[in-house]
């Protein structure tokens, strides 16, 4: 996928550099019409420059006055142009990036990725896994202060003490995959207490170390799934099961379509667990509603301590607070 998108991004900017030569030559043709001395200076400037060149290289010129005669002639054009209504450096080469100069990389010898290039890169790249905008959805920037600091019902931690215990936990995770604890990871509790921000920061954290990361809700992979079952086509289930980590968001909300779900869904976990890649799944469902909906057989693969971490959100709805 990253060599995919750097393709892409490679092409747009070559194209970037034939509209930047066209808009040179197009405001070139449109001065020297316009005023056909600056054609005059300009033509007169090149030969000054070969004729200093060629005596340099001859050995004639020594300790020469060319750059000075360079900057009368450039003055020259300046107020040209200015008189002529331009701006004094209209004829300078255009760019969109004055870095890179449109080419995506700056350094000599060694290249190195451009700023405009590399945020282009991994804005595109957060789109195509499913982030996007939540991108910026990071550990860093999950706020702890957001969760009320007062004991969850039952329980001897408060809300806040939790959460800084689950973020640790899901950090952990992402960080050390696939050296990870486990395989797999499943978020639980109600909505509203912060699991599909730590599953962002999960898939971000992913990102920056390289992996190959997928990020979509339950209900789009049992929708892809199904289609999938129905058509035979399994390009984009294929691209599904082999992302080295696979973020499924709320699973239980999607619809269910007899046993297809079920079937898709066991053989996701499935083939998954058994080729050693990581999965993490959040979901409303309590473990018993699990079975409920999706029989013991994937209950059991979800809630089996030494394949899956589970994690328990408990509290309440931040949205609410
Ligand atoms: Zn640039």
């Amino acid at each position: 996928m990253r060599n995919a998108i750097l393709r892409e991004l490679q092409a747009e900017y070559d194209q970037q550099q034939m509209r930047n030569d066209q808009e040179n030559q197009r405001r070139l043709a449109e001065v020297t019409g316009k005023c056909p001395e600056i054609a005059q200076l300009m033509d007169e400037r090149q030969n000054m420059i070969f004729a200093g060149l060629r005596g340099i290289l001859d050995g004639r010129v020594q300790g020469s006055d060319l750059p000075q005669r360079m900057d009368v002639m450039n003055t020259r054009i300046s107020q040209l142009l200015k008189q002529n209504g331009y701006a004094e450096n209209y004829l300078d080469p255009v760019y969109r990036c004055p870095r890179c100069k449109d080419t995506g990389y700056v350094g000599e010898p060694v290249k190195d990725m451009c700023e405009c290039l590399r945020g282009a890169f991994y804005a595109r790249l957060y789109q195509q896994v499913g982030l996007g905008e939540k991108a910026r959805q990071t550990f860093e920037s999950f706020d702890l202060n957001v969760f009320p600091d007062k004991k969850v019902e039952g329980q001897p931690f408060t809300q806040r003490q939790l959460m800084e215990i689950i973020r640790e936990q899901c950090q952990a995770w992402a960080e050390q995959y696939p050296k990870a604890q486990t395989s797999d990871m499943l978020l639980m509790g109600p909505s509203g207490l912060g699991k599909t921000f730590l599953m962002h920061a999960m898939a971000k954290c992913l990102l920056d170390r390289g992996f190959n990361v997928l990020m979509m809700s339950a209900y789009r992979f049992l929708d892809v799934a199904r289609k999938a079952y129905f058509s035979g086509q399994m390009t984009e289930l294929d691209s599904i099961m082999e992302a080295d980590v696979l973020l499924l968001d709320d699973l239980g909300s999607e619809p269910l379509m007899e046993n297809i779900t079920i079937v898709q869904l066991f053989n996701l976990i499935n083939e998954r667990q058994t080729a050693g890649k990581g999965t993490v799944i959040s979901t409303n469902l309590s473990e018993s509603d699990l079975k409920n909906r999706y029989t013991e057989r994937i209950a059991s693969r979800l809630t089996d301590r030494r394949q899956c971490m589970q994690v328990v959100f408990m509290g309440e709805d931040i949205r609410r607070v």
